[in-house]
């Protein structure tokens, strides 16, 4: 197994910085002008040129640059929370920027031309099939859209409003309405996650509205049945789980991996929106400043934590926080044109450190 990634603490978000790289239009367009920040991947810093020679420096855990590879990124940013939820701990991973900056392509790409390309959902995928096993454990994922305060299925276009139940004695988090589907194979995760992007082009169609103002979010459940004591190496000793005559108590350990695609974060110019895009813009600003509280307060450690303010952080109260491992990536464009909106991405990231 891979070593452990000490430096994932519980009740404390990492947090990378992805930078992509210029597109055709930027690269042309721009041509004369430097990207608006330059990386020093090594130190771990990032600075936001103000001109081409100075500017501020920033420091995260992870500097990632237009070069970092799909499975460097996996590593880094998700292979720590993804162990961390094979040990029975909840953990959460969110992209977070403006709209065109990767947080699709970082999170969400299926890779089926290209496995080089697959995102941080189908590797996480991945290793926990290899780390499962399927005679004992269960593997289930459900895939929503939180759209203006509501909770769509997206692997059920009917179910449209789903509720969040909240244990009051445990703090546990469910969604009883939502559909839940036991997976045992790659493949079939492939399957599903496409179905549900179909659905959610379409339901976005019909709303009139473009995927970036609205979060996507996966829930993966998986649930061991482990031998009391010695637990971490039952899987591994070589024997099949009936035939072991054990005494040891099988305990069951259940932990939930929420991976969430944020809506865009750019601003969205309130003066000259109206009606139903105004309406959006200041929903998805309820949402994404309610987390920006919640995870500065965890970085504060501080006992008010709001996570009432919204839907988002309601979903994620039991996968943030405690023993929660929890990883952000935000995203960030070269252009010197969006210098604005990738300073305040930059703050927002620097906020939850
Ligand atoms: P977002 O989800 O933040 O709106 P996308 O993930 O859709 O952004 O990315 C916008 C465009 O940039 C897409 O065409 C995507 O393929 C491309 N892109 C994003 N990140 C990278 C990257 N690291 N390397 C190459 N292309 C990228
Ligand atoms: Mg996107």
């Amino acid at each position: 197994a891979a070593p452990k990634d000490h430096t994932t603490v519980p009740g404390r978000v990492r947090v990378a910085v992805r930078l992509r790289p210029r597109n055709a239009e930027e690269s042309v367009a721009d041509a004369d002008f430097a990207d608006c920040v330059e990386l020093q991947p090594e130190l771990k810093r990032l600075k936001l040129r103000k001109n081409n020679w100075d500017g501020e420096t920033y420091e995260f855990d992870e500097v990632l640059t237009e070069f970092a590879s799909q499975k460097r990124v996996y590593e880094v940013v998700a292979r720590p929370v993804v162990e961390s939820v094979l040990d029975g701990y909840n953990g959460t991973i969110m992209a977070y920027g403006q709209t065109g900056t990767g947080k699709t392509y970082t999170l969400g790409r299926l890779g089926e031309e290209d496995t080089a390309a697959r995102g941080i959902m189908v590797r996480a995928m991945e290793d926990i099939f290899a780390n499962v096993s399927l005679e004992t454990d269960s593997v289930s994922v459900s895939y929503l859209q939180l759209y203006m305060e509501t909770i769509q299925d997206l692997l059920d276009p009917a179910n449209d409003n789903i509720a969040i139940a909240e244990d009051p004695k445990t703090g546990d988090v469910s969604l009883p309405g939502a559909t839940l589907v036991e997976i045992r194979d790659q493949q079939s995760f492939i399957e599903l996650l496409s179905l549900g992007e179909a659905h959610r082009f379409a339901a976005n169609t019909k709303m009139n509205t473009e995927s970036s103002r609205s979060h996507a979010i996966l829930m993966v459940h998986v649930k061991r049945s482990v031998k009391g004591r010695d637990a971490s190496h039952s899987s591994e000793n070589g024997n099949h789980p009936h035939m072991v005559k054990s005494l040891k108590p099988l305990i069951v350990r259940k932990a939930k991996l929420v991976i969430v695609d944020l809506a865009g974060s750019e601003r969205i110019d309130k003066s000259g929106s109206e009606g139903h895009m105004l309406e959006e813009a200041k929903s998805i600003n309820l949402s994404l400043s309610a987390l920006g509280k919640c995870i500065n307060s965890l970085a504060e450690n501080s006992a008010h934590v709001p996570i009432r303010d919204s839907k988002l952080t309601r979903l994620l109260r039991d996968s943030f926080g405690g023993t929660a491992r929890t990883s952000l990536v935000i995203t960030i464009g070269p252009s010197p044109r969006h210098r604005a909106e990738t300073a305040s991405t930059i703050m927002f990231g620097q906020r939850a450190m």
